[in-house]
């Protein structure tokens, strides 16, 4: 993910958890306590965006582990790697876990749509690259997506989306960085369509809880450990909320992995889908 302004670096580089603490801890507070009242719980979503070739080498790996601790995951395809490895998309979908529409060639996609931004794009274009996606989708893999998470999201989302969504009958899209919405991450609704904020990490607020920014980025970093620990606190302080992760597949092997499922099952919260979630929300 990128990050944009100064102010936004100087944040996560200099000041990290201490204006995590400050600033974002409160105001999740406030919107966790309406949440609660609502009667929601706690419920946990764990995602991961495929899109090059190096996600996909670790998939049959990943899934195993994802069996082994019986964990129910959400991925963001690409068409096109749908149509180049249809076998692996078939055991994401066998295996319970549900696919949600990530665009047909993931424009800034340096192998299929390079120097493309999806937020520039004209909004016909826009809604080809969802459209074709579902379309093909459908057609190889017999899956029906209703849910979208705009390529780069934090940097080329825009809310030009919703429209085009609800045009393919989506109920659902996870598109969104947590710090910058006004529910400090908590779902809410535009244009009747859920969007489900991606959760930030505390010590580098303005970063999503990525493995990209832990393993990646130039000006922050994790250790492995660091990640884990940092996660664990992730799970502790979010008791009776809502936490939705997302991460790289290629980057998992770079770290404890197994570590984090075991962590999930130890503090049980309520993994589920966005397509449960949905349904649960209504
Ligand atoms: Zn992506
Ligand atoms: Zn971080």
């Amino acid at each position: 993910m990128k990050t944009n302004s100064l102010f936004e670096v100087f944040v996560n580089s200099i000041l990290g958890k201490r204006y995590y603490t400050t600033f974002v801890a409160p105001k999740i507070e406030t919107n966790r306590k309406s949440w609660i009242k609502n009667k929601k719980e706690n419920y946990f979503m764990l995602s991961f965006d495929i899109d090059e070739q190096k996600d996909i080498k670790n998939l049959p790996w990943l899934l195993d582990l994802l069996n082994k601790y019986k964990i129910k995951a959400i991925f963001a395809i690409i068409g096109k790697h749908v149509e180049q490895h249809p076998e692996i998309y078939q055991q994401i979908i066998n295996n319970g876990h549900e696919l949600i529409n990530h665009t047909y060639s993931h424009p800034d996609n340096p192998e299929f749509n390079p120097n493309k931004h999806f937020h520039t794009l004209p909004n016909e274009e826009k809604f080809l690259e969802i459209e074709k996606c579902h379309r093909v989708v459908k057609k190889i893999l017999n899956y029906e997506m209703t849910g979208f998470r705009v390529p780069h999201f934090g940097y080329q989302f825009t809310e030009e989306i919703y429209p085009l969504l609800k045009k393919l009958n989506y109920s659902y899209s996870s598109s969104t960085v947590a710090i910058r919405t006004k529910t400090a991450g908590f779902p809410y609704k535009h244009d009747n369509i859920w969007e489900f904020p991606i959760t930030c990490c505390q010590d580098h607020p303005f970063c999503i809880f990525d493995t990209s920014h832990a393993f990646r980025a130039k000006i922050v970093s994790h250790t492995s450990k660091e990640y884990i620990k940092s996660f664990e606190q992730l799970l502790k302080s979010n008791k009776n909320s809502f936490i939705n992760i997302y991460q790289d597949p290629q980057d998992l092997k770079k770290f404890n992995y197994e570590k984090m499922l075991i962590l999930l099952k130890k503090y049980k919260l309520n993994t589920v889908t966005y397509q449960q979630l949905t349904r649960l929300l209504k």
